[in-house]
Formats: C-alpha cells, sequence, structure tokens
C-alpha cells in the first residue's frame, strides 16, 4: 500500500465543465467532466471484464453533468451525473493516475474526451 496522494479539495466548475482538485502532495488536477464520465468505472458502463476502464461514447448532455460528488470513505468519491447515474466509484489512486496535467499526460486528452458535443 504506502503512501498516495489523496484530493484535499475538489471543487466543480460549471464554467468549464471540469472537476479541479488539489492533492495533498500540491499537485492540482483539472478533471473534464466528459473524461470522468466516458470512463465511469461502474459494472453498468464496463461490464464485469475487470481491467483498466474503456472510453464510453457519450450521447447526452446530462451525462456530464455533476449534480453531486461525495466521498467515499477516505479512499474514493462518488460522483451523481445530470442523469442520475451515480454507480461509479473512483479511487483517489485511480484519479490520480487519470490526471490528464501536461506533466502526467504529455500527449493531452483527446478531443472527444476533453468536452461533450452534442
Ligand atoms: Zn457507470
Ligand atoms: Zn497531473
Amino acid at each position: 500500500m504506502g503512501y498516495f496522494p489523496h484530493p484535499v479539495e475538489i471543487e466543480y466548475k460549471s464554467a468549464d465543465d471540469a472537476l479541479h482538485m488539489l492533492f495533498s502532495d500540491d499537485h492540482v488536477s483539472v478533471f473534464p467532466t466528459a473524461y470522468l464520465r466516458g470512463y465511469c468505472p461502474c459494472a453498468r458502463c464496463q461490464g464485469h471484464s475487470g481491467g483498466d476502464p474503456e472510453w464510453q461514447t457519450l450521447t447526452r448532455k446530462s451525462q456530464v453533468e455533476v449534480d453531486d460528488v461525495q466521498p467515499v470513505g477516505n479512499y474514493a468519491l462518488t460522483i451523481t451525473w445530470g442523469d442520475g447515474h451515480d454507480t461509479g466509484i473512483y479511487s483517489f489512486k485511480k484519479l490520480r493516475e487519470m490526471c490528464p496535467c501536461p506533466e502526467c499526460m504529455p500527449d493531452g486528452l483527446p478531443d472527444e474526451e476533453r468536452s461533450f458535443e452534442g
């Protein structure tokens, strides 16, 4: 196990449709909501195959709207989406691994994962 950074601040900013997180090691991550929803790790979205979540094409704007963000224990969070979907559990470790900042992901995200284009 060992130490792993966890978010100390989480803020949804509708202006850029992103969840902004400040991690305990002062790293800042900005997750476009489309990116988080497209990689929703729940069994309904991903099936039961295990392994890393695969990109799921988004079809409705409500799928990328954030209604609520709640902690799960001290290791993860859940997001309630605008279409009522709330079964995805995003572990802090996984979120940090997904960080799309230029330092963590030099190639950046593909356009479709950056924002929802209805
Ligand atoms: Zn899901
Ligand atoms: Zn990063």
